[in-house]
């Protein structure tokens, strides 16, 4: 393990911690905390663990993953490794939130890590992966937890983004990244973000007030409209969970996103930036939707791994949410690439790939069964991919039942 000394001093990382559980899990009184990690992250994991006993967790239970162990699955395991998957760990994880457990992602996976490895065993171990995680996935989508993802600046993360800077000043420089876009160099965080989500809060009631019928995005190689979901709602900063909580999912966090409907997606769109999925970047996606499904599907890189990804099941091909961010968001603002869809999602208008959040459905989507959900056209698959459409190149219009339109967005801006 490889950890700057000056971490553990740095009280930023606690600051980090502490808006991981008061903001991203909105307390942990009474609950168990189940928290994956990178090998790397170990001081905010244990930053995070004493802040979720103060504010009373009852137990806290961290796994590991480390990149050289996964890279050995790939140089020695047999064949039938890239088949298999730990249903057994994904079976307790969803035992665990049924029982009230909540959740904590820390991401920081080096974005290119199974870049040299052969595309068909990665497709497989990552659709044998996704097919054993759906028992674990579906509590996180309906959010019947309350749950976030926050990030560590891992050297290989960092030295993706800064390939020109020694280890040490890579690290340094994504640190800088992470704590303003999470809002830690405010003088009190806590209450910066009560701010953040009162602002995305206001958004996301002007767009339902408006009960648009479509979104349509246009600008360079794209011309998209986007039909949404019958009953859909807009989503956007803290939301509350079926176990009463309120929870901000992610941190950083800036867009304001809801369903589209599965079967009503029309036109083409190039991605903005590249996708980092599961190790592997794809970049200059380009596809056309018709009925809703992608029907023409190309990159200039990583195109055998979207192939893979498209072919997952019958919704990977379809859309399960549109977001809209403005491209002043700070990430945005940053200039940076950070390689890691936590990131560049919040920092462009986005769409994702499979599965739906049911919580974008009025009420909550509390009461809705899956047929239900499927009725009003939510996608349903093995996956949620998100990749980035908008730039300050992009307007986003409103479209109404009539086919009458109005703006949201102009060159990237909220009208
Ligand atoms: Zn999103
Ligand atoms: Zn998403």
């Amino acid at each position: 393990m490889n950890v700057p000394a000056r971490l553990p001093n740095d009280t930023r990382l606690d600051k980090l911690a502490e808006v991981a559980v008061k903001v991203g899990l909105g307390g942990v009184a009474g609950q168990q905390l189940v928290m994956t990690a990178p090998l790397e992250a170990a001081p905010l994991v244990r930053r995070i663990t004493e802040h979720a006993y103060k504010a009373g967790a009852t137990l806290v239970t961290t796994l590991y993953a480390d990149d050289e162990a996964t890279l050995a699955r790939y140089a020695y395991g047999p064949d039938a490794s890239f088949d298999t998957a730990p249903a057994w760990l994904y079976a307790g994880m969803a035992e665990a939130y049924k029982a009230g457990a909540a959740r904590l992602a820390i991401s920081g996976a080096d974005p290119s890590l199974l870049a040299g490895q052969d595309p068909d065993k990665v497709g497989r171990a990552n659709r044998a992966n996704s097919a054993a995680y759906m028992p674990a996935m579906q509590p996180i989508v309906n959010f019947e937890i309350n749950w976030t993802i926050v990030s560590y600046a891992t050297p290989a993360w960092a030295k993706a983004m800064f390939p020109g800077e020694t280890e040490e000043k890579a690290v340094e420089k994504l640190w800088d990244a992470i704590f303003a876009a999470s809002r830690i160099d405010a003088a009190d965080p806590v209450a910066a973000w009560q701010q953040h989500n009162a602002n995305l809060h206001a958004r996301k009631d002007w767009l339902n007030a408006k009960r648009f019928s479509a979104v349509r995005f246009a600008g360079p190689g794209t011309d998209l409209t986007v039909g949404l979901a019958d009953d859909h709602e807009w989503c956007g900063g803290s939301t509350s969970t079926r176990n009463a909580m309120t929870c901000n999912a992610n941190i950083p966090t800036e867009e304001v996103f809801t369903t589209p409907h599965k079967d009503r997606v029309e036109g083409h769109v190039r991605s903005t930036k590249p996708l980092s999925y599961m190790g592997t970047l794809i970049e200059d996606i380009a596809v056309r939707f018709e009925g809703g499904r992608i029907v023409e599907a190309t990159a200039s890189r990583g195109e055998d791994v979207l192939r893979k990804v498209l072919e997952t099941d019958e919704g990977a091909a379809r859309l399960g949410e549109v977001a809209l961010v403005p491209h002043s968001s700070p990430i945005s603002a940053s200039g940076l690439l950070f390689y890691n869809t936590l990131y560049d999602e919040n920092a462009s208008s986005h769409i994702a790939l499979g599965q739906a959040y049911s919580k974008c459905f009025v009420g909550g989507g509390v009461g809705l069964s899956p047929e239900d959900l499927a009725a009003r056209g939510a996608n349903k698959s093995l996956i949620h991919i998100d990749w980035m459409i908008g730039s300050d190149a992009i307007d986003a219009d409103g479209v109404n039942a009539d086919g009458t339109s109005e703006p949201i967005m102009r060159k990237g801006e909220w009208v």
